[in-house]
């Protein structure tokens, strides 16, 4: 998982899990793990979302709400954390899941 997380090959651990942002490799280039069965389809957002509403909305009630700062004035603040965090997130969460995806495979 933790390699998965750092975008690498859940087996050999190089940097080749992905081939694109978010399109996984067939196969490892380095070591040939099989990926063909690892796509995440649509968990990865759904997870990426979750952990995202369990962030931002708190962090962002809890700011307004200790500091007295204007609500609308954090709006457009916590929409751009929500984007850059949701976009660093997204394929690290990806990764994650194909590493446990290839993991379970592999033990069948
Ligand atoms: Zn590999």
């Amino acid at each position: 998982m933790w390699r998965g997380a750092r975008l690498r090959c859940p087996s050999c651990g190089r940097r080749t899990l992905f081939r694109a942002y978010l399109k996984l490799n067939p196969r490892c280039p380095s070591c040939g793990a099989d990926f063909s069965h690892s796509e995440t389809a649509d968990v990865a957002p759904y997870v990426t979302v979750m952990l995202m509403g369990l962030v931002v909305m708190p962090s962002t009630l809890v700011l307004v709400l200790n500091t007295g700062v204007d609500a609308e004035l954090m709006l457009v603040p916590s929409l751009l954390f929500a984007v850059l965090a949701a976009l660093f997130l997204l394929p690290r969460v990806k990764g994650v899941l194909a590493a446990l995806l290839w993991r379970a495979r592999r033990e069948m």
